[in-house]
């Protein structure tokens, strides 16, 4: 076949996309070239349904090896008794548990959607709004920290079988023992999704949520800086709390229910080669250098919310403590929206998402914030002196963002300094 020019042209054009600018999605990461190489593996076409050892089709030996090391790897980096590691994203990997925990109906407790959490944490447009009865808890407008106590009081009203923590957009640290207290008083499973932050505590430098939450899911892509998937973890395995027996009589264990419900509950054949990249990502999060890389992630973000709050804006909670922040644009620019805002960014190659605030004034798809993260850019090299700079360069394009020739200044700015942070080699 000739070669499809027009598909790698386009390739092509979005590895420069993504070398010229400078990229502040906090979901978003550069992986390396050893998880690039893996994942574009003939890994990719095995069929591989089952788990390794327990496959329905031949010639699993190789990948069974490969998912093990995965799993194996896993277990290690977070101190898991259970991994499962095919899950195909974030949203399959809470697909799979609620699956697990929930009946049709049911009640669960998520963060409200516009107040930091996600779309798979009861949004009525998904599976998890659509499927189950989703209620919410909600941040403290006055510091923009988690209402605990309201939680509370309406864990013990509403009594959900599954209490969810876990955000989208959300700087701080949880209480995760104060979570797991309501819970076991009402008997909820408590489930924490660590997507955003999982690197970060993979590092050690946010507390670990296996040693609370009966179930973790994650994504492996973001802070983790692997291959775009899912995974699910147990600190520790325990009986299921509602009986299921095996055909022996046995209690089931909720490692087999969760196994099932990802396959085949929800999902059918496992990526080989995404998984096999998995553990990759993996083993590099396990060395000492990916460490001193969530230490720069967390100190970057440190000081880039600083330095927006000394130009002037708000930051959520007035700061972060992991890899992201929330900007309220309504202080410095009232008439400003995020829509707005993250156009004329995009248009200087500086790449950020228009995010609800808690208790915006607007709709979804006008927002009053901005979301900003630090993975991508301290994966390219940059370090806290260049922070403020960055500032700056956002705040001269939303001081006038229909300027195109501001905008056109800062471009050429930020392409000429990012070509100093070479991306990929090949
Ligand atoms: C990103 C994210 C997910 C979803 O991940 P996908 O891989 O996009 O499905 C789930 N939960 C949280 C909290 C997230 O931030």
């Amino acid at each position: 076949m000739t070669r499809d020019t027009e598909i790698f042209d386009l390739i092509r054009r979005e590895r420069e996309r993504q070398t010229r600018g400078i990229e502040l999605i906090a979901s978003e990461n550069y992986v390396s070239d050893q998880v690039m190489e893996a994942m574009g593996s003939v890994m990719t076409n095995k069929y591989a349904e089952g788990y390794p050892g327990k496959r329905y089709y031949g010639g699993c030996e190789i990948v069974d090896i490969s998912e093990n090391v995965a799993r194996e790897r896993l277990k290690k980096l977070f101190g898991a008794e259970y991994v499962n590691v095919q899950p195909h994203s974030g949203a399959q990997a809470n697909m799979a548990v609620f699956m697990t925990c929930l009946q049709a109906g049911d009640t669960f407790m998520g963060l409200n959607l516009s107040h930091g959490g996600h779309l798979s944490h009861g949004s009525p447009v998904n599976f998890s709004g659509l499927m189950f009865h989703a209620i919410d808890y909600s941040l403290k407008e006055e510091t923009g920290r988690v209402d605990y106590d309201e939680l509370e009081t309406k864990a013990r009203a509403e009594r959900p079988k599954l209490i969810v923590a876990g955000a989208s957009a959300y700087s701080r640290e949880w209480d995760y023992a104060r979570i797991r207290k309501v819970a076991d008083e009402i008997g909820a499973i408590f489930m924490v999704d660590m997507a955003h932050p999982a690197g970060l505590i993979a590092a050690g430098l946010l507390n670990n949520p296996l040693q609370y939450a009966h179930i973790v899911t994650s994504t492996t892509h973001k802070t983790l800086r692997g291959p775009r998937g899912g995974i699910i973890l147990m600190g520790k395995d325990f009986a299921n709390p509602w009986g299921k027996t095996t055909p022996k009589g046995e209690v089931k264990m909720m490692s087999a229910l969760i196994d099932s419900a990802v396959f085949p509950g929800t999902q059918g054949g496992p990526l080989e080669h995404v998984i096999a990249a998995k553990a990759v990502a993996f083993g590099e999060a396990l060395t000492p250098e990916f460490k001193v890389y969530q230490q720069q992630v967390k100190k970057n973000a440190a000081v880039l919310a600083q330095a927006f709050i000394d130009k002037g804006y708000k930051i959520i909670s007035g700061g972060t403590d992991n890899h992201s922040m929330l900007v309220d644009l309504r202080t410095k620019y009232p008439d400003l929206t995020g829509k707005v805002a993250e156009k004329a960014l995009v248009a200087a190659d500086i790449t950020t998402n228009k995010n609800m605030v808690p208790f915006d004034s607007r709709s979804a798809f006008q927002t009053s914030g901005l979301r900003f993260g630090t993975p991508a850019i301290t994966t390219r090299g940059l370090k806290e002196d260049k922070m403020g700079w960055i500032v700056e360069l956002i705040d001269t394009v939303l001081q006038d963002p229909e300027n195109e020739q501001t905008i056109t200044k800062v471009r050429e700015t930020v392409n000429a300094e990012m070509v100093k942070y070479p991306l990929y080699a090949w």
